[in-house]
């Protein structure tokens, strides 16, 4: 009856995974597309993030290599090659998921889809119909009202895609995206300052992993102003003058509001067709990603449960396999690693140690600090910094937490260890691989006191 099993907005990393999957699985499937197929991870968040982040991490290699032997003179930096360069890439990858859509069998329609119904969606000013419809809009960033700073500031979006190198930034905000920026800009040479609200950069880590980040950030260079909010940012020329809470003034080539992320709900035709949306404009579902509409389902940012690629990814594979595959399931939201991509970077899996003890009568925690074998011959002073957070009367390892080079890498196998119920005794039992940093996780002997 319906021209579709299952209409899709957005294809980004969950509304593509959903329609690859639920097509695989017998479905008629459509996904619309107002902008390129690819969405916020791969066409302006983690992948060029991360790309940009490798382009600014040989900075610190050279000044490191030195240590080694090596005579090594960086001679500049060419910011538009690195820019094309990336851009190549996204092409490439926007051309591979164009081809995974095809080769699945899912039609690709391109331009702006608004619900009209339980069962409809209208697009390029036709309506289509589908047994279920799903919203994968992903979100967008947001902006504090402070004078000036929505017409002068850049946010993650531009940033990715800024012409040329600028000598000087301005970050303001202290989440995930704020402090990779600063880190970015920071290892191309560019002087950053990073302006947030809070005593510590990135609330809602661990509070030790808080304090070594900012030590760590600051002692790369990045100008950190805890405690501070902007006021007003004005336009000087192409400078921006931004002015703090606290009376001071910086005169900066870029602003960059890192202020968090809105829900992508507005003018989807979403109120009209019954969808409850919350506070934020988040989309609520339930355990299986169904909306207050029956046929209607929605996965990642837009939902605003956890914002991670690898968790809409999930929500929408979990959803093609209830709806279409005979195979009904939910995606656990609990004990999800993720890494803080700065430099050095930060890992981290379970609970913080305040979670930790708040939810259980008595706690282990583990921690240790020390020099990586890396930086005793190139000079560098940072520590490495890893914290293990047992529940003392089962002996589980509830929450595991680590900043230093490879923590990203490392968590990801530190996560299979507390999915898995792992104990403090079987991290024990493990033996070290050595030497790495990494055998610290199944060494650490003595709790802190
Ligand atoms: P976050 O919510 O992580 O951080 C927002 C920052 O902006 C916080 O420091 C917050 O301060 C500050 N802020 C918010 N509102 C205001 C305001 N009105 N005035 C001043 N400061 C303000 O958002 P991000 O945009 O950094 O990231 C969005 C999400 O994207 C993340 O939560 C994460 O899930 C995902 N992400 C993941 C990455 C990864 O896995 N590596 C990389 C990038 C993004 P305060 O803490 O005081 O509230």
């Amino acid at each position: 009856m319906h021209d579709f099993d299952l209409i899709v907005i957005g294809a980004g990393s969950g509304g593509v995974r959903a329609s690859r999957i639920s097509a695989r699985h017998g479905a008629r499937v459509a996904v619309i597309e107002e902008s390129r197929p690819g969405g916020t991870c791969v066409i302006r968040g983690c992948v060029p993030k991360k790309l940009l982040m490798y382009g600014s991490a040989f900075s610190a290699d050279a000044a490191d290599a030195a240590g080694y032997g090596w005579r090594v003179t960086v001679d500049g930096h060419d910011w538009p090659a690195l820019i094309s360069a990336k851009d190549s890439e996204l092409d490439r990858l926007e051309g591979i998921y164009r081809s995974l859509l095809g080769n699945a069998g899912v039609e690709l329609i391109e331009g702006r889809g608004t619900v009209t119904g339980p069962h409809s969606v209208s697009v390029n000013g036709r309506e289509i119909t589908a047994g279920h419809i799903l919203i994968a809009t992903g979100g967008w960033p947001q902006i504090p009202d402070v004078p000036g700073l929505a017409d002068h500031a850049i946010t993650s979006n531009e940033a990715l895609d800024l012409p040329d190198r600028p000598d000087s930034v301005l970050v303001y905000g202290a989440g995930y995206i704020a402090v990779e920026f600063a880190s970015i800009f920071n290892g191309f040479g560019i002087e950053t300052h990073l302006v947030y609200r809070g005593d510590l950069p990135l609330r809602g880590f661990d509070e030790d992993i808080r304090l070594q980040s900012a030590e760590a950030l600051a002692g790369r260079g990045i100008i950190l102003h805890p405690g501070c909010t902007l006021t007003e940012v004005t336009a000087a020329g192409d400078r921006r003058i931004a002015a703090l809470c606290n009376g001071s003034r910086l005169d900066v080539a870029q602003v960059m509001a890192a202020t968090g992320r809105a829900p992508n709900t507005a003018g989807l035709g979403l109120e009209a067709a019954g969808v409850e949306l919350g506070r934020g404009g988040e989309i609520i579902v339930n355990p299986d990603s169904r909306t207050s509409v029956a046929s209607i389902y929605a996965v990642g940012d837009v939902t605003d449960r956890i914002a991670l690629t690898p968790v809409a990814i999930a929500e929408g594979h979990a959803l093609a396999d209830s709806l279409f595959g005979g195979r009904p399931r939910q995606v656990s939201h609990h004990n999800v690693p993720s890494a803080v991509f700065t430099q050095p970077p930060i890992g981290s899996v379970g609970m913080t140690e305040a979670q930790a003890a708040k939810a259980f009568d008595k706690i282990t925690v583990f921690t240790s600090k020390f020099n990586a074998m890396k930086n005793t011959l190139s000079g560098r002073s940072e520590k490495t910094f890893m914290k293990l957070i047992v529940e003392t009367a089962t002996d589980k390892v509830v929450g595991a937490h680590m900043l230093g080079p490879d923590a990203g890498e490392i968590m990801q196998g530190i996560g299979v260890a507390v999915i898995a119920g792992a104990t403090k005794a079987d991290f024990d039992a493990t033996i070290g691989i050595h030497p790495t940093a990494a055998e610290e996780f199944v060494t650490m002997r003595t709790p802190r006191a």
